[in-house]
């Protein structure tokens, strides 16, 4: 593949010559500052004798037709396939993380794919559009403009299923590509993202109140027995929603002990509370990794608008992106 230069670096002193400059990434709030032959913190960005390589520009460790309703997206195309790609590495380092072999450890170089090698394979398999998820897809913001640009310009939708660690300037130039975003909101405390996580709230924060006005935006928080499972945090997690708008999809996922975590993983049980916490604020709220049905109801005369069990879905009083009984309008993205 041709090389790719990367954006938001900027060159500091030289000691000598600019072959050893050191290279600060401003591309998320860790601004790494990175010697010759070293790399960032996500592992896929480094400075090569003054210059920062991309050396996993095009590299996919997975790819699959999976349901929009894995993302997790509940208003967003119901029922729809979506051709998702992952990348490797990551900018946070969540102990708990479900996809840590390719997230925190670089198994393999995986296969080297140009953007528009991915917008075939997505039109190949007659999906809606592109979802760049599995591992974070923002360490690689180049290859995102790229393939998201392509994949407009052919007709696919552009989905970012991410940790939502990154600066405003290359969010706000990346969002207006977005059709649709999932984004963790992993915790509401900051303690829990710098002590846990190697991260900040923040940002996190920032960025989904850009994201908000600039795409259609569900949010995913995993609850973790004893980490993030007070009523007061749901309650802190849901106001900030809310004042955002009170149409964004919440999801409250079931952990699974994974990867450094032993906790026990929690049930429908630990949900339950901080649900109705949360549904206190937010219309749409809904359980993630339970058995039976998580339906989507109207907010305001409770008629049954989309059925969902496991990945069968169907559609039942949503017309035209509206209740048929009463009228109101359903936030989303509908055919
Ligand atoms: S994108 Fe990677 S190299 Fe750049 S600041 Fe973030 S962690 Fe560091």
């Amino acid at each position: 593949m041709p090389v790719t230069p990367a954006l938001y670096v900027r060159q500091e002193a030289a000691e000598s010559s600019p072959e050893d400059s050191s290279l600060r990434c401003l591309l998320c709030p860790h601004s790494c500052l990175l010697q010759n032959g070293k790399s960032g913190i996500c592992g896929v960005r480094k400075n090569e004798h003054g210059d920062m390589s991309l050396p996993f520009y095009g590299h996919i460790s997975a790819a699959a037709a999976d349901p929009v309703e894995k993302k997790p997206l509940y208003h967003f195309f119901p029922g729809r396939n979506i051709f998702s790609a992952g990348f490797y590495g990551c900018n946070l380092r969540c102990p708990f993380c479900q996809n840590y072999h390719i997230s925190q450890q670089f198994p393999g170089e995986g296969q080297e794919t140009p953007p528009e090698e991915l917008v075939e394979a997505a039109l190949r398999e007659n999906s809606i559009g592109i979802a760049y998820t599995y591992s974070e897809p923002l360490i690689h913001f180049e290859y995102l403009l790229h393939s998201a640009q392509e994949a407009r310009r052919r007709g696919l939708k552009n989905v970012l299923v991410s940790n939502g660690y990154l600066n405003e300037a290359p969010a706000t130039r990346l969002l207006p590509l977005l059709d649709a975003a999932n984004i963790d909101l992993k915790s509401f405390s900051n303690d829990f993202y710098h002590n846990e996580l190697g991260g900040s709230l923040e940002p996190v924060l920032r960025f989904l109140e850009l994201a908000a006005t600039r795409t259609h935006l569900e949010v995913t928080t995993l609850i973790i027995p004893g980490k993030n499972d007070s009523p007061i945090e749901m309650e802190r997690i849901a106001t900030f929603l809310a004042d955002l708008n009170p149409d964004i999809p919440l999801h409250l996922s079931c952990y699974r002990p994974m990867y450094r975590y032993t906790i026990r993983g929690s049930t429908y049980q630990n949900l339950a509370p901080l649900l109705d916490t949360a549904r206190r604020k937010l219309r749409y709220v809904y359980p993630g990794n339970v058995p039976g049905e998580t339906n989507t109801l109207c907010p305001s005369c409770g008629e049954l608008l989309i059925r969902r069990q496991g990945y069968r879905v169907s559609l039942h009083a949503l017309k035209n992106g509206s209740c048929a009984k009463c009228g109101l309008h359903i936030a989303g993205v509908w055919e």
